[in-house]
């Protein structure tokens, strides 16, 4: 692909590119007051859900048309360059026609092919020219994102983002969506050209993860960040647990070190990124052996069981260190790895006995 640079006229050429504003457009005074409080603090796009996407039917799906004339008010009154997410033909047809400068795509529709063809085709027939970011899809599949991208390419459109916003799991993590960064790793290395925004309020779920997310995208050289920013975020109607003031918003992105991108530790910033990842998932494997283990010490007074059956634990040491040869760790090391989870698998158990 072909790509050309997603930079609107104006928009500063310095990392990283910020888009702020709330998960949703509720009303008029919350799209206008969260819209001037970020101008206030020189953020030059704003975004807002017209069309939310929501799990269960019933909930808040977005206002709707209307919001498209909020924030055409947003450019008038601010200045400000406006966003929002687009879903279907018809969510196409009616941000082009209300002038909406950027556009971006979700996750559950970057997911469906039929979807993203449709979408392009839209596009294509109002001759948008972009920008247009497309979200990773909700299953960590790469080709499926590339995908999806090349769809909106082939509509002629050729200011193309991608938005790193994290894969969806069913076991309980810290990350509402699991960042999985070796896979937007991946996409730099097949498409250098393809700017990437990190979206840290939806990868973590939650306002404390947001610093800390936001870093580890630059690190990894991403080119700007999305974040959800309310001016009143604990009355939110949507993603609440998320969003920050623009207050806050500013004091996030002032503690941001923008590292030099010639660096020649990109490669160890990556490799940390996967251990980080790495122990992301023993922990929350742990975690869930735990609550298993819980289950167990359940069953096992219901039905009047000892807790500490000694040939399951030396089965369990034993068969571990077998295995550890196998996959070339030492086993001694594996060993007291889990006579540890073991111990405090056993502690578990005597505290529900103890409940
Ligand atoms: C959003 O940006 O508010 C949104 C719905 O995101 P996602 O598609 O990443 O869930
Ligand atoms: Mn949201």
């Amino acid at each position: 692909m072909e790509l050309e640079s997603i930079l609107l006229p104006g928009i500063r050429d310095q990392r990283p590119l910020i888009i702020a504003g709330p998960c949703s457009a509720e009303t008029e005074e919350q799209v206008m007051n969260t819209a001037k409080e970020l101008a206030a603090k020189h953020i030059q796009i704003y975004r807002a859900g017209i069309w939310k996407p929501r799990t269960k039917p019933g909930g808040f799906e977005g206002v709707g048309t209307p919001g498209l004339s909020w924030l055409q008010k947003v450019k008038r009154e601010t200045g400000m360059y406006v966003s929002t997410e687009v879903a279907t033909r018809a969510h196409v047809m009616e941000a082009v026609n209300f002038g909406i400068d950027l556009l971006w795509i979700g996750a559950r529709t970057s997911a469906n092919p039929f979807a993203m063809q449709e979408l392009a085709d839209a596009l294509k027939e109002t001759g948008f020219k972009g920008p247009v970011l497309v979200k990773n899809p909700v299953n960590p599949d790469l080709e499926l994102w590339i995908g999806a991208m090349e769809r909106i390419y082939n509509a002629g459109i050729t200011k193309i983002g991608a938005i790193h916003r994290g894969f969806s799991s069913y076991d309980k993590s810290l990350y509402r969506n699991l960042p999985q960064w070796h896979i937007p790793i991946e996409l730099k290395r097949r498409l250098p050209n393809l700017p990437i925004i990190g979206d840290p309020s939806h990868i973590g779920g939650k306002r404390e993860l947001i610093a800390p997310l936001s870093q580890q995208a630059l690190d990894l050289n991403y080119d700007g960040l999305i974040i959800e920013s309310h001016c009143d975020p604990d009355s939110a109607w949507s993603d609440k647990a998320q969003q920050v003031t623009p207050d806050v918003l500013s004091f996030i992105l002032n503690t941001l070190v923008v590292r030099d991108t010639k660096q020649t530790t990109e490669s160890l910033t990556e490799l940390r990124q996967q251990i980080d990842e790495i122990d992301d998932s023993l922990l929350t494997a742990l975690a869930k052996r735990m609550r298993i283990s819980r289950e167990i010490g359940q069953y096992k007074q219901e039905h009047n069981m000892p807790v500490l059956q000694t040939s399951r634990y030396d089965e369990i040491l034993d068969k571990r260190s077998q295995q550890a040869l196998e996959v070339g760790v030492d086993p001694n090391f594996m060993k007291t790895v889990f006579e540890a989870i073991h111990e405090e698998s056993i502690r578990q158990q005597i505290d529900v006995l103890n409940q």
